[in-house]
């Protein structure tokens, strides 16, 4: 390797794990492993969160729910507490109709027991990360992994800020690098993985409304916001400050669509007929909407997760789904418990990525199944007097 080489980071033979990605899996990873002594070093694409500015690329909050409530919990008290002190309740779904009469809840349990929590993802990241490198793991920016030679334990990663090289060695590799993963595209050229990606005909745009004066909500903030249209939809989720993150849903193609929905004045006379309550709360609807590219959707089926004792992957990398369940991040978390005691209680690593796939893959097919599910629930059904006489009936 004719490159920058960590040879300070060199792995010892076990018990050691380069994690590739530093998003919300392979932190809360980091922090489960190290906290059971095992010695882990992480690898980011991006700049460090608390220094650069935050730069996604993906939705901006997030619905966190029990299961990865109680993934937090594993990972150590103070975890869940250091993440729910910004996290702001949500009930139920308040359906806002067209014609402009009042919005109604639905709840989503029988009381405050049952709700699900709006959390900032760039809140959520930079508190894990900060909690992994408290725990002990090493964590690296700006290294965005390129090519893995498995067979000699070799990876390089390049820091796009000027391209320079850095090759590590490592002991075994945990792809927690997201949808486009690049570990299992280096997986997938070593032994096909039997992969396929179906994408939805619809995609996705994000908008904000800001806080009014003094950093009040300007509607409900205990609730996830829906305006359902049949064939399209607009959703808000609260964020702790004051603001939602609006994510308005349209098909790739269509009346309206993305394809004919283009300009910001477009945008706002679709907002004036469709969603009328809501265009007066968005005063920058009509620059963000030309500045944002549409997001695909898609559930990502992969028919193996490792390849030998050499690499895993978990979270998205492993099973993206559509977003419409809020589960992605949720069965994310539920994949760093597994794996971390999966690895504690195997023998040897290829063992522990069998057991984990065996474990996770069916739950994680099926949360994707139900956020496919979900997303025609959303789109047809919540308007519907039927529906919500149906609902009605089950809580009563
Ligand atoms: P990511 O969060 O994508 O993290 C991957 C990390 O890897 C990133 O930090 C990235 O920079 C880094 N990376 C990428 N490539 C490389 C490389 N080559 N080298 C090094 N690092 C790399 N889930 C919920 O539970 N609730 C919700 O309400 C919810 N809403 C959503 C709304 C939308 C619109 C979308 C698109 C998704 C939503 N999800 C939700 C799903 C959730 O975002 C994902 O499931 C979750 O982010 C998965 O976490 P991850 O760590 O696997 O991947």
């Amino acid at each position: 390797f004719d490159a920058v080489s960590d040879t300070s980071l060199k792995p010892s033979p076990s018990r050691s794990l380069a994690i590739v990605g530093a998003g919300l899996a392979g932190s809360l990873l980091a922090i489960l492993l190290s906290r059971r002594g095992w010695r882990v070093t992480v690898y980011e694409r991006r700049g460090d969160p608390r220094v650069s500015g935050y730069e996604s690329g993906r939705s901006i909050n997030l619905a966190l729910a029990e299961r990865g409530r109680n993934a937090l919990r594993q990972a150590g008290d103070n975890v869940e507490a250091a993440v729910m002190a910004r996290a702001v309740m949500m009930r139920g779904r308040m359906v806002h109709p067209r014609d402009g009469t009042p919005p109604q809840l639905q709840r989503y349990g029988r009381d405050d027991s049952e709700v699900i929590w709006s959390i900032h993802r760039r809140d959520l990241n930079i508190t894990l990360l900060e909690l992994a490198e408290q725990a002990g793991a090493e964590v690296h920016f700006h290294r965005r992994l390129h090519t893995v030679d498995f067979d000699a334990g070799h990876a390089r990663f390049i820091d796009d800020r000027d391209d320079t090289p850095h090759d590590i060695q490592f002991n075994s590799l945990v792809g927690a690098d997201g949808a486009g993963s690049a570990l299992r595209a280096a997986m997938n050229r070593r032994q096909p993985l039997g992969e396929r990606t179906e994408f939805l005909d619809h995609s996705y745009k994000e908008l904000e409304i800001p806080p009014a004066a003094g950093n009040a909500f300007q509607i409900d903030p205990n609730a996830l916001h829906i305006w359902p249209r049949g064939r399209y939809m607009c959703i808000a989720l609260p964020n702790h400050e004051g603001t939602f993150t609006v994510t308005v849903f349209l098909p790739n193609k269509g009346d309206p669509g993305f394809n004919t929905v283009t300009t910001g004045a477009e945008a706002q006379a679709m907002f004036a007929r469709d969603f009328p309550d809501a265009l007066p709360l968005i005063p920058t609807l009509v620059e963000d909407w030309e500045a944002h590219p549409p997001g695909l959707l898609g559930t990502l089926y992969l028919e193996r997760w490792h390849t030998d004792g050499k690499a895993v992957l978990i979270g998205d990398a492993a099973h993206a789904m559509v977003p419409f369940h809020g589960q992605g991040m949720n069965c994310a978390f539920e994949d760093c418990v597994a794996l971390a005691r999966q690895l504690d209680d195997a023998s040897d690593l290829q063992r522990a990525y069998a057991a984990f796939e065996v474990e996770r893959s069916p739950n994680a097919w099926a949360i994707q199944q139900m956020a496919l599910e979900n997303y025609l629930e959303m789109r047809d059904q919540v308007a519907d007097p039927a529906f919500l006489l149906q609902r009605e009936l089950e809580l009563a």
